[in-house]
């Protein structure tokens, strides 16, 4: 490492990076996009340059793990070119892990070449494995085409993580098929609190509310959930069902159950330096990295950011900020 490390004004070390590469997405999940979305001017992006330099000189800064996202990752241009130029960071040693946030709809084409390289680990979202609710859901996904790609995935050696949305009378019901082919499939298992933004309105997004806390009621009816400390260095807990030895991971972010522990900030496809999930705060990154080709002023820019860090942060449904900020350049928590 070039630099001193990035500690927080809580003494957390920043270890954990995630960053949105574009806001375009080829699904339209109800609880996350409105159908018909205005996207972002290019010049507003940052190039793919512009990534990896803000993303080197935050491995620069300590950072060991990167996590992609977007918008949907895969579907911007020439995406495999910025994957294969920051894996140099592995190849050095500086970084632990690259990984990635994807729907999986464009994982047969990846697949392979992610794995070859380097990265070993993948989050891929899914909230249903019946193809007529993933198409209502997402609007225009296919189920196959996701379901194809995860299976590339596994065949070229990548972990497969899933991660599905808790949604009150959406996915209720599948819990335990979801739980039974994770384990056929040897995939981990992560349940995610819907959270209060996306396009959906107020009064839809309270019914679709179903606490993590109901759903482990209702796996307690049919498993035995040992509670466990294990941690992947993310914001999920976990339970291990012993008749199974599965490791499932609950995300819920709207009881800040995490927060004393947070060792992550994201970045958004604009730039946008976001220091907790669930507040506004934001530093602007692109204008010291457009403003010269040196890293100085971008180095300065993230020091003055993490020094704003703060304690945790507390999501009420009233508040529309939060909407607005994460459906537009999303890189949350689970994903
Ligand atoms: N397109 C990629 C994907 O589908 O994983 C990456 C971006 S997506 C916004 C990241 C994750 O955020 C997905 O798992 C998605 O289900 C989740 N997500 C989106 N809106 C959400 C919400 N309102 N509450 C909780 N999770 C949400």
């Amino acid at each position: 490492m070039e630099h001193a490390p990035l500690i927080d004004p809580f003494a957390r070390p920043i270890t954990y990076l995630r960053v949105s590469v574009t806001d375009r997405c080829d699904f339209r999940c109800t609880y996350c996009m409105a159908e018909h979305m205005q996207f972002l001017p290019k010049k507003e992006l940052l190039s793919l340059e512009e990534l990896d330099r803000l993303c080197s000189a935050f491995v620069g800064l300590g950072v060991k793990k990167l996590r992609i996202t977007g918008g949907e990752p895969l579907v911007r241009r020439d995406i495999l070119t910025f994957f294969r130029r920051i894996s140099r960071h592995l190849d050095s040693g500086a970084l632990d892990e690259l990984t990635l946030t994807t729907n999986g709809s464009q994982l047969a084409r990846f697949a392979d070449d992610l794995a070859a390289l380097g990265m070993r680990r993948i989050n891929v979202s899914l909230d249903t494995l019946k193809p007529k609710k993933f198409a209502a859901i997402t609007r225009w996904g296919r189920l196959d085409q996701v379901l194809e790609g995860i299976a590339a995935a596994k065949r070229a050696g990548l972990r497969v993580k899933i991660n599905t949305v808790a949604l009150k009378g959406f996915n209720e019901d599948e819990l335990f098929d979801l739980i039974a082919w994770c384990e056929d499939e040897g995939h981990d298992l992560t349940f995610i609190e819907v959270m209060p933004m996306g396009d959906m309105g107020e009064e839809l997004r309270l019914d679709q509310y179903w606490p993590l806390s109901d759903m482990r009621k209702a796996m307690a009816e049919r498993f035995t959930l040992l509670e466990t400390e294990e941690t992947t260095g993310g914001p999920a807990r976990y339970v291990r069902l012993q008749e199974t030895g599965q490791r499932i991971g609950f995300i819920t972010p709207l009881t800040h159950n995490f927060c004393e522990s947070c060792n992550r900030v994201r970045v958004t496809c604009t730039g946008e330096l976001f220091m907790c999930l669930g507040q506004e705060d934001v530093a602007d990154l692109r204008a010291p990295l457009r403003a010269s080709a040196d890293d100085t002023a971008l180095i300065e820019a993230i020091r003055a950011a993490i020094a704003r860090k703060p304690r945790g942060h507390d999501f009420d449904y009233s508040r529309t900020g939060v909407a607005g900020q994460m459906s537009r350049h999303m890189s949350h928590t689970g994903g």
